[in-house]
């Protein structure tokens, strides 16, 4: 073979994935991501700040953004394009396979940020409902106009919080991932949803909603369109599921009030998790919504997840290593524990 990299080569620039046939899954691969300069300063990294406007930051309104580029003086939301993506639109159309085990194809996709508010301290669990509604609205506009896009066959919305999580700007904000193909975790709730729903012609989450409501055991809380669970099966200590009462398959299948309603349910379990260590509690959060690959996707139940890494205390978390890496996840507090905490704990700020 002229190409000892089996073609490789090809893609040393370009955005791909890479098929991992051990675990039957996929890597994302960035390489020009490379190019872009060092953004975790460290002084950034500290508890949010209190600043209503740092000028330091590049997500506040009317700054300067690393790639030049100036915020205009926004008022509720923004959205950007990442001025240094993971995935571009435009990566160019390459597969290589070796004897079927080096296996990677070049992946199109975009990456958006998207700013809560002008506001660089105000997160959500201090927001107004408003305010709430304005990002349930940026959330669900984002969505449609991404699915648009006919290539696009999956919108990943997803918010890191704190420096535990790798936050390196404590503005609050989300990203927005849409990618060509559907990536490992949605793609095997799918394979999940489906399977159920030709064994039972009934669906997953609704049934498990209604076995989590029966049993009141793991509820941290609810209101008309929402409920908050520690599922059955968490792995992260305050790991919690966000369930529409409502069998649908994304946020822009909610009705006016439901949107409003997500901003409430967001609030209150937010607002719980900063009560829990008296901190500004860290998590990473999405939204696993249908893939936009042109099907109904009837299977598809829209959630929330919320995977935080807090254990005892605001400084005391927990690691996934060892065993966790080589065999299986594994918790010492109990999922039902860990509901009965958080469903315990005040809604207001403390
Ligand atoms: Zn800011
Ligand atoms: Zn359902
Ligand atoms: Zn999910």
């Amino acid at each position: 073979m002229s190409d000892p990299g089996g073609g490789l080569s090809s893609l040393h620039g370009t955005p791909h994935r890479r098929f991992n046939p051990l675990l039957r899954e996929w890597v994302l691969v960035s390489p020009h991501r490379t190019q872009r300069p060092w953004l975790g300063k460290v002084e950034t990294l500290a508890a949010p700040s209190g600043l209503r406007y740092d000028p330091d930051c590049y997500l506040c309104p009317g700054n300067e953004r690393a790639g030049g580029d100036r915020n205009p003086k926004y008022i509720s939301t923004f959205v950007f394009d990442n001025d240094y993506p993971a995935l571009l639109p435009d990566a160019p159309v390459t597969k290589i396979t070796q004897g079927n085990l080096i296996i990677a194809e070049s992946e199109a996709g975009n990456c958006r940020v998207g700013c809560f508010s002008p506001r660089h301290d105000l997160t959500i669990s201090q927001m107004s409902p408003a305010e709430l509604r304005a990002v349930v609205d940026m959330w669900k506009d984002q969505f449609v106009a991404l699915e648009e896009l006919k290539w696009v066959r999956h919108v990943q919305i997803f918010e890191n919080r704190g420096a535990l999580m790798g936050a390196s700007n404590p503005h609050p904000h989300c990203q927005i991932w849409a990618n060509a193909t559907v990536p490992n975790f949605p793609a095997r709730e799918l394979n999940s949803f489906q399977d159920y729903t030709d064994q039972t012609n009934s669906c997953l989450l609704c049934d498990y909603l209604q076995l989590e409501l029966q049993r009141n055991e793991r509820v941290v809380c609810q209101n008309d369109a929402f409920v908050v669970v520690v599922p059955f099966w968490a792995v992260w200590p305050f790991e919690t599921l966000v369930l529409s009462k409502r069998h649908i398959a994304a946020i822009s299948d909610l009705s006016d009030s439901e949107r409003d309603l997500l901003g409430d349910i967001l609030r209150r379990i937010t607002t719980r998790y900063d009560n829990l260590f008296q901190t500004s509690f860290p998590y990473s959060m999405g939204f696993h919504q249908r893939p936009t690959d042109g099907n109904a996707h009837a299977e598809w139940h829209f959630h929330a997840h919320y995977f935080p890494p807090l254990l005892r205390s605001a400084t005391v978390q927990k690691f996934m290593v060892g065993y966790e890496m080589l065999g299986s996840p594994q918790r010492d507090i109990t999922p039902e524990t860990a509901a009965q905490r958080l469903a315990e704990l005040a809604e207001t700020v403390s």
